[in-house]
């Protein structure tokens, strides 16, 4: 996070600070009026500006979500944690600083310079605990994560564990079906394919069946909506027919259209579906041209990135398949200003970006390893995705090999699993 974003969040505390104290005073005031005592007047207005802190801190500050009741109650408790310790701070700290000889008075308030230092440095204090403690970001997390490992003696421990680790695949979530068109064989030699490989996991991701705005709109390269049903029976029997050899996943392949995805979505949810990955073959309108053709035009790098991160925002997608996807053929700067946007977004919501397989056993403009280059210094996730569109893309040994290859030369280790966003 950029200190900028830092700043401004920081502004944006203190705003809701002032608000948290005018609150404190208002209940204390009222409860007078109500002729409660002193103390009991003073310990309700702090709970009520407390409680006031917490949510505003939380939906406006840090615009945390929690993702279960528990999770809430967690940062409930070390949000009042961190505000008892700051209490202790203020009852204190001005006693410290009068006696190290701050007593210089003002307005006739004695100690006024003590006070004023002391409601700095809470405010301070209080912000940091709340981004580190109570609401802690993934962001901050990993970029220290991210400076350990690039330290000469990790580095070298880690291309070690690469050269052990990905010498396998455990899971495959990029898998197609005949559905889409453009893929062949049946899902079930898919998946003895990958439980011979020694897989442990494998994630049907077909083309989604996008509901378009223009009903006449046809996609050939997509599943049809009336396919679905079939789709999601079929591979709920071989999960069930091979659940001691392999865990099988039901997700989709989609682009990322405004205009229909939610309601493609919320139709596809009447299915159990597990997972979606992006895979933003077209930018902008459903109808435009894929993005495979390349161009020299910063726009339709901005654009294609852009759209990206707007999916990343969605936070439903559980990782980005082919990132590298955009023929960007321009000057090395300006992709990386772009491609950079992109990896902090990633990032920032902890979703892993794919190596493609399939593009690297058929030489494609992808995987780029210019773009992998970028994702090793932003350190995001990466998983290893087969894009398997026949049953021997399963493990394409050309194709692991020239992923490995670029992993390796990154210092990037792959992920064995994805972790599924949550749809519902
Ligand atoms: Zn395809
Ligand atoms: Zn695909």
């Amino acid at each position: 996070m950029s200190l900028k974003s830092n700043v401004k969040r920081l502004i944006i505390y203190a705003f809701f600070g002032v608000i948290t104290t005018a609150i404190n005073w208002a209940v204390y005031i009222l409860l007078q009026k109500l002729s409660f005592g002193i103390t009991l007047s003073n310990a309700l207005a702090w709970i009520a500006s407390v409680m006031v802190a917490f949510s505003t801190s939380k939906i406006y500050t840090f615009k945390n979500k929690a993702r279960s009741f528990k999770e809430l109650l967690e940062q409930i408790i070390l949000f009042i944690f961190s505000r008892l310790l700051s209490g202790l701070l203020q009852i204190f700290l001005p006693t410290l600083l009068l006696s190290i000889g701050l007593t210089h008075t003002l307005f006739g308030i004695r100690g006024f310079w003590a006070k004023i230092i002391t409601n700095g440095i809470v405010i301070l204090f209080n912000y940091t605990l709340s981004r580190t403690l109570v609401f802690p970001q993934k962001n901050l997390f990993n970029c220290i994560k991210n400076k350990l490992k690039n330290l000469p003696i990790c580095s070298k421990i880690k291309s070690r564990k690469i050269n052990e680790r990905s010498t396998k695949m455990l899971s495959n979530y990029h898998t197609h079906t005949v559905r889409c068109n453009h893929a062949i064989g049946l899902e079930e030699e898919y998946i003895k394919r990958a439980i011979s490989a020694g897989m442990t996991d494998l994630g049907f991701a077909d083309h989604i069946p996008y509901l378009f705005p223009d009903e006449t709109h046809v996609d050939g390269a997509k599943m049809d909506m009336s396919l679905a049903e079939d789709y999601f029976s079929t591979l709920l029997d071989l999960r069930e027919k091979y659940s001691d050899k392999i865990k099988i996943h039901i997700g989709f392949e989609a682009e990322y259209y405004e205009s229909c995805f939610d309601k493609t979505l919320n139709k596809l949810m009447e299915y159990p579906l597990d997972y979606l990955i992006l895979g933003q073959h077209r930018v902008g309108d459903y109808r435009s041209p894929i993005v495979f053709k390349p161009t020299q035009k910063e726009q339709d790098l901005k654009s294609y990135v852009d759209t990206v991160i707007k999916a990343i925002n969605t936070d439903k997608f559980s990782c980005i398949a082919h990132p590298d996807v955009i023929n960007y053929t321009g000057d090395e700067e300006i992709y990386v200003k772009h491609m950079r946007r992109l990896c902090a977004a990633a990032l920032e919501f902890d979703i892993p970006l794919e190596i493609n397989m399939l593009g690297a056993a058929t030489n494609r403009h992808y995987p780029n390893e210019r773009f992998f280059k970028l994702v090793a210094e932003t350190g995001n996730k990466v998983i290893i995705g087969c894009d398997a569109h026949s049953p021997d893309m399963i493990i394409n040994t050309t194709g692991f090999e020239r992923c490995r290859e670029i992993l390796n030369k990154y210092g990037i280790t792959p992920l064995n699993y994805l972790v599924f966003k949550k749809l519902r």
